[in-house]
């Protein structure tokens, strides 16, 4: 996704909620929230514990899809993958 001469980065934004799917929840939310940015690769967000920040858990499917898109459902969802909406 990036560019020559640009480079990855993460941004870290702390919140406070009962559990980790409490969490992630909110961060599928704040990343739906900005899909307008080009910037920000929302399928690779991730959630993880204050304690253990070197442990991450996704959030999204982020499966490759027929056609170059990636699934926008929840990691582990059942059924089936679905991309964004145009
Ligand atoms: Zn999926």
């Amino acid at each position: 996704m990036s560019e020559p001469g640009e480079h990855r980065y993460v941004i870290h934004l702390p919140v406070v909620t009962a559990n980790l799917g409490r969490a992630a929840f909110l961060a599928r939310a704040l990343a739906n929230s900005v899909t307008f940015l080009p910037e920000i690769d929302t399928g690779e967000t991730t959630v993880s514990t204050e304690d253990q920040q070197g442990v991450h858990h996704r959030v999204f499917c982020d499966r490759l899809l027929d056609g170059g898109q990636r699934c926008v459902r929840s990691w582990q969802h059942p059924g089936r993958c679905l991309p964004r909406w145009p």
